[in-house]
C-alpha cells in the first residue's frame, strides 16, 4: 500500500487521462489476470472497511436494557433484602439466561440477513486482457479498466477516458441532487470534487450515457473511503408491526406493575396476608403477566421468514417491506422478461410488401425463411437481406454455444434474437462488422425508443436504426421496396401490418437506413429525420408458465396484477390475455394516461389492468393514481427512471438480472430470477410471517393471562399461592425456548394465497383473537389453581406438592394450547398435526423432560420447593391439560360456523380489497 502511495500523482483529475493510463501502467485493452491477480494481492480487496460495530460484549450488555429486566433486577434486590437467597439466585439466573438467549438468536438473525446483503453484492464490468467481463466490484483494482452504463452504482474512484453523454448523480458524496455532466479533461488540481468532471466517483450513480475509465483509487482509497461516511444501511431488526409490538409490551409492563401494586395493597390490608408474602405475589405477578419471550421470538420470526423469500429468489432490501408484503392488493410488473420468458425469437418479417416466416426454436440458428409458405432465397430479397443485416448490425447483443453446445444469448434479447434471424439468412456478424465497421453509436434507452449505429463504409457512411414502428416511421421519409429500390413512404401499410401482427401477441420492432455523407459522429437530432424505412420484425416471447400460474393465484389472494409495459398496446392485450391479465380488449398507452387529469386516471384504474407504450415517468403517476384507491402497491422497474415509481410504491421490486443499481438502490426487494412468480412467492411468504407473528402472540399472551389470573385468584380467595415466583419464571423461561419458539418454524399455512390480503391498519390482535387470549386465560387459570385447591383441600398434599401440580398443570397447558395455534382459525385435526412442524414434536419432548427433571430432581426440590408426584397424579393433570386442547378447536369451530352465516361475516376475513 505505501508503495502505492508513494507513487500516485497528487491528483489524478488533473492530470490528462491518457497519463493516468500510463501511469498505472494499464492499456485499452485492460489488465492481464495475473496482473490483476497480483495487484488485488497488493491493494486488497475493493470495499470499504466495516465501521466498527458494536462488539459482542457490548451486545451482550444491550440485552440488560430493558424495562423488565429492570424489574426483574429490582425484585432480586429486594428478595435479596428479604434474604430469600433461593430466590434472588433464580431471578438471577433467569436474567443471564435471558440475556444469553436474546444474544444468541438477535446473532443469529443478524448473521442472516448479513448473508443475504453479501448475495447481493455489486457487479461491475471491467475490460481484461481485451475481454469486457462482468466481476464482483471487490476484485477491481486500480488499472482496471471499467465500463459504465445509466443505471450503474460507480464501483471504484475512476479517472475517464471516453465518455458519451455521461452524466451522474453524486449526491451520495457531495450531497447535491442534481446530475453532473462528465468528460474527459483535466481540471484544476483545486478543484473540489463536484467539479472533478473527468472522474466518476465510487458510490455515486450513472444517471444516463456511457463511459469508460481507469480505476484509481479502490477500497478506502476512494474519495467516499475517506471521508468515511459510509452510506451503508446498517438497518435496525424491526419493522413497523415489531415496533407496535414492542410499544404494546412496555404499555403492558406499565399496567402490570399498577396492578402488583394494587394486588399488594389489597392482599396486606384486606386479607390480612403478611407484607413479605404479598411482596413475593406481587413479584410472581409481574413476572408471570410479562410476556418476557415475545420480542426474541418475533425477531426470530422475521429473520426466519426473510431467509425464505431469499430461498425463493425475492431479497429484501428494507426490513419494513416483510410487514407490507403480506398486505399487497395491487401488483403492477414489467411485461419483457418478468411476465414473459424474454427468449425472443423473430417469426415474422414484413418488408417490400411482403411477409416472411421465419422457423425455429430458441437461439438456435437453425430456421427456415418463408414466403407464403415457400422456402426462399434470401439473395432473391434485397430488401429483407438489408433489414436483417441492418438489425445485425444495430446491436450489441451477442449469440454463441455455451458449454453444452447450447445457443446463449449475450445482451438484450431482442437483439440477440435479431442475430439469430440473420444467421438464418446465411449471414454473420463478424463478417457484416469487417464490411461495415461501426464507428459511433447511440444505444437503446426506453425513453428514446430508438437506436442508432453509424458505420463506415468505403469512403462515405451509413446509419442503421431500429426501435419502436411510431418512432421510426415518424424518422422515415422513404420506404424500400422489393427491387431494393427506394420509394417516397406509405405510411399506412406498415401500419397496418404492424397491428395485424401485434394483435397476434408478437413484439414489433421497425428496422430503417439512412445513407449519411462520411460523417464520423451521429447527431441525435439529425438521425430522427430523412430515414428509409427497410422493414418491421415480429417476435415472439412466450409467457412463461410459472407467471401465467402466479397471477392466477394472486387472483385468488385479491391481488391484481397489472401489466405496464413499453410495447405495442396490441401485442400487450394479447399477451396479457394468454397471462389472464385484462381481457384482451382494453388497454391504454402511455399518451392516453397523458392525456387524464388525476381524478379520471384514478377513477379509470379499476377498469385497466393493461398500459402500454408507458414510459417510466407514467409509471409514476400510475402508482400514486393506484395508491389513492387505498391499494398497497408492488410495482417492478429495472431502468434509472424507473426509481421514483420504485420509491412511491409500497413496496419497489428490482430485476436481480437486467435491473440497474439505480433501480436496486430504490427498491424494498430484488427479485435474483426476474421472475413475477418470485413476487407472489414473496407475498404468500409475507403473508406466513404475519400469521406466525400473531400465533406467537396468541400463543404467549394467553400463558402470562393464565398465570396471572391464578395469582390473582388465589389472593382475592385468600389461599397459599399456587405457584411462586421463581416457579412462574421457570415455566416462562422453558416454555419460551421450546414452544413459542417452534412456532417461528410453522409452515405456510393452506389457504394462505386462497383469503384476501390483510387490512394494512387492522390491528394485530383482532377482536377474535383477544377474546381467544381472554378464554385460553380463563381455562387455565380454572384448571391450575383448581387442581392446586383440589391437591390441597381433598387430597391433603401439602404446599410443595400442590405447587409443583400447578406448575406442571401450567406446562402442560402450555404444550396442548401449541398444538391449537398451529393454525388460527383452521381446525389443526389433520394428519399432519404433529409432523406438519418439524420443530413442534421435539419441543413438546423437550419440555416434558424439564418437566420430569424439575418433579423428580433432588435438586430442583431445593431450588423450586417442588416435591416429587405420585404416578397416578398424573392421571389427573394430563386429561384436565389436554381439555384446553378439545375446548379451543371447539371455540374456533363455532366461530367459523359463526362466520359461514349469511350476512354476519366475521371481521377478521374482511380484505381491503375489491
Ligand atoms: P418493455 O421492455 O416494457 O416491453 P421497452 O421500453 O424496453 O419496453 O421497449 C419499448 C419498445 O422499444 C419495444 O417494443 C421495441 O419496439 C423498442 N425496443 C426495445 N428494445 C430495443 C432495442 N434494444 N433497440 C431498439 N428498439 C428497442
Ligand atoms: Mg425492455
Amino acid at each position: 500500500m505505501n508503495k502505492e502511495q508513494a507513487n500516485k500523482p497528487a491528483h489524478w483529475h488533473a492530470v490528462n487521462a491518457e497519463a493516468v493510463v500510463d501511469h498505472l501502467k494499464s492499456q485499452p485493452q485492460g489488465l492481464g489476470d495475473d496482473e490483476a491477480r497480483r495487484r488485488l494481492e497488493q491493494h486488497g480487496p475493493n470495499r470499504l472497511s466495516e465501521q466498527k460495530r458494536r462488539g459482542p460484549l457490548q451486545r451482550f450488555l444491550a440485552q440488560f436494557h430493558n424495562v423488565l429486566i429492570y424489574i426483574l433486577l429490582v425484585a432480586a434486590v429486594m428478595t435479596g433484602l428479604l434474604e430469600q437467597w433461593i430466590d434472588t439466585g433464580v431471578i438471577l439466573a433467569v436474567v443471564l439466561i435471558n440475556a444469553i438467549i436474546g444474544f444468541i438468536q438477535e446473532g443469529k438473525a443478524e448473521k442472516a440477513l448479513q448473508a443475504i446483503s453479501a448475495m447481493m453484492s455489486q457487479k461491475a464490468t471491467v475490460r481484461r486482457n481485451g475481454q469486457e467481463q462482468a466481476i464482483p466490484a471487490e476484485q477491481l483494482v486500480p488499472g482496471d479498466v471499467v465500463l459504465l452504463t445509466s443505471g450503474d452504482k460507480v464501483p471504484a474512484d475512476i479517472r475517464l477516458t471516453r465518455v458519451r453523454d455521461l452524466t451522474s448523480n453524486e449526491a451520495a458524496l457531495t450531497g447535491e441532487s442534481v446530475a453532473s455532466e462528465k468528460g474527459t479533461d483535466p481540471v484544476d488540481e483545486q478543484a473540489v470534487p463536484a467539479d472533478r468532471v473527468g472522474m466518476a466517483f465510487s458510490g455515486t450513480l450513472v444517471n444516463s450515457g456511457r463511459g469508460e475509465g481507469i480505476v484509481v483509487a479502490t477500497g478506502d482509497d476512494t474519495e467516499i473511503g475517506r471521508i468515511q461516511e459510509m452510506v451503508a444501511e446498517t438497518e435496525q431488526i424491526a419493522t413497523p408491526l415489531m415496533q407496535q409490538v414492542t410499544r404494546f409490551g412496555r404499555y403492558l409492563s406499565v399496567a402490570i406493575i399498577l396492578l402488583a401494586a394494587a394486588l399488594v395493597l389489597f392482599g396486606v390490608f384486606v386479607r390480612g396476608y403478611a407484607w413479605v408474602e404479598m411482596f413475593l405475589a406481587a413479584v410472581s405477578v409481574a413476572v408471570a403477566a410479562i410476556p418476557q419471550g415475545l420480542p426474541a421470538i418475533m425477531t426470530v420470526t422475521l429473520a426466519i421468514g426473510v431467509r425464505r423469500m431469499a430461498a425463493r429468489n425475492a431479497f429484501i432490501r428494507r426490513l419494513p417491506a416483510v410487514d407490507t408484503l403480506g398486505a399487497v392488493t395491487v401488483i403492477c410488473s414489467d411485461k419483457t422478461g418478468t411476465l414473459t420468458r424474454n427468449e425472443m425469437m423473430v417469426q415474422s418479417l414484413y418488408s417490400g410488401d411482403r411477409t416472411y416466416e421465419i422457423s425455429g426454436a430458441g437461439y438456435k440458428p437453425e430456421g427456415q425463411l418463408t414466403l407464403n409458405d415457400e422456402k426462399i432465397n434470401p439473395e432473391d430479397h434485397p430488401a429483407l437481406l438489408e433489414t436483417l443485416r441492418a438489425g445485425l448490425l444495430c446491436n450489441e447483443a451477442d449469440v454463441a454455444q455455451d458449454d453444452q453446445g447450447r445457443w446463449q444469448p449475450r445482451g438484450d434479447a431482442m437483439e440477440a434474437a435479431l442475430i439469430v434471424a440473420a444467421m438464418k439468412a446465411g449471414m454473420n456478424k463478424h463478417d457484416e462488422q469487417e464490411q461495415l465497421p461501426e464507428i459511433d453509436a447511440i444505444p437503446f434507452e426506453s425513453e428514446n425508443q430508438f437506436m442508432a449505429t453509424l458505420h463506415k463504409q468505403n469512403t462515405r457512411s451509413l446509419i442503421y436504426i431500429k426501435g419502436a414502428p411510431e418512432k421510426i416511421l415518424e424518422m422515415c421519409e422513404r420506404q424500400r421496396n422489393a427491387e431494393g429500390d427506394d420509394e417516397p413512404l406509405e405510411a399506412e401499410p406498415w401500419e397496418q401490418r404492424a397491428e395485424e401482427l401485434a394483435s397476434r401477441g408478437q413484439r414489433l420492432l421497425a428496422i430503417a437506413m439512412k445513407p449519411a455523407n462520411g460523417e464520423r459522429k451521429l447527431d441525435f437530432q439529425a438521425v430522427q429525420q430523412g430515414a428509409v424505412m427497410l422493414g418491421l420484425c415480429g417476435l415472439i416471447d412466450p409467457p412463461r408458465q410459472e407467471a401465467i400460474d402466479a397471477v392466477h393465484r394472486c387472483h385468488e389472494a385479491g391481488i391484481r396484477s397489472k401489466m405496464v409495459t413499453g410495447d405495442h398496446a396490441s401485442t400487450a392485450k394479447a399477451i396479457g390475455l394468454q397471462l389472464g391479465i385484462g381481457d384482451g380488449e382494453t388497454a391504454m398507452t402511455g399518451r392516453e394516461l397523458e392525456s387524464l387529469s388525476d381524478q379520471e386516471l384514478a377513477r379509470s384504474t379499476p377498469d385497466v389492468d393493461v398500459y402500454a407504450r408507458v414510459s417510466p415517468e407514467h409509471k409514476l403517476r400510475l402508482v400514486e393514481s393506484i395508491q389513492t384507491g387505498g391499494h398497497i402497491v408492488a410495482m417492478t422497474g429495472d431502468g434509472v427512471n424507473d426509481a421514483p415509481a420504485l420509491k412511491r410504491a409500497n413496496v419497489g421490486v428490482a430485476m436481480g438480472i437486467k435491473g440497474t443499481d439505480v433501480s436496486r438502490e430504490a427498491s424494498e426487494m430484488v427479485l435474483a430470477d426476474d421472475n413475477f412468480a418470485s413476487i407472489a412467492h414473496a407475498v404468500e411468504e409475507g403473508r406466513t410471517v404475519y400469521d406466525n407473528l400473531r400465533k406467537a402472540i396468541v400463543f404467549i399472551l394467553p400463558t402470562n393471562g393464565g398465570e396471572a389470573m391464578t395469582i390473582v385468584a388465589a389472593i382475592a380467595m385468600g389461599a397459599a399461592l399456587p405457584i411462586t415466583p421463581v416457579q412462574i419464571l421457570w415455566v416462562n423461561m422453558i416454555t419460551a425456548v421450546t414452544l413459542a419458539l417452534s412456532l417461528a418454524f410453522e409452515p405456510t399455512e393452506q389457504n394462505v394465497m386462497q383469503r384476501p390480503p390483510r387490512d394494512p391498519h387492522a390491528a394485530l390482535l383482532t377482536p377474535v383473537l383477544a377474546w381467544r387470549v381472554v378464554f385460553v386465560s380463563l381455562i387455565m387459570c380454572a384448571g391450575t389453581f383448581g387442581l392446586f385447591l383440589w391437591m390441597q383441600r381433598i387430597v391433603e398434599a401439602d404446599v410443595d406438592t400442590a405447587q409443583t401440580v400447578a406448575v406442571n398443570t401450567l406446562v402442560l397447558f402450555e404444550a396442548f394450547y401449541l398444538l391449537d395455534v398451529r393454525h388460527i382459525d383452521q381446525s389443526v385435526l389433520k394428519p399432519d398435526l404433529l409432523t406438519g412442524n418439524r420443530y413442534v414434536l421435539p419441543a413438546i419432548g423437550l419440555v416434558v423432560l424439564f418437566q420430569l427433571i424439575f418433579t423428580y430432581v433432588p435438586f430442583m426440590h431445593r431450588a423450586f420447593g417442588t416435591a416429587p408426584l405420585e404416578a397416578t397424579t398424573w392421571l389427573y393433570i394430563v386429561p384436565v391439560t389436554a381439555s384446553v386442547f378439545v375446548l379451543v378447536e371447539l371455540e374456533k369451530w363455532l366461530m367459523r360456523l359463526q362466520r359461514r352465516r349469511p350476512g354476519e361475516a366475521a371481521e377478521e376475513s374482511a380484505g381491503a380489497v375489491r
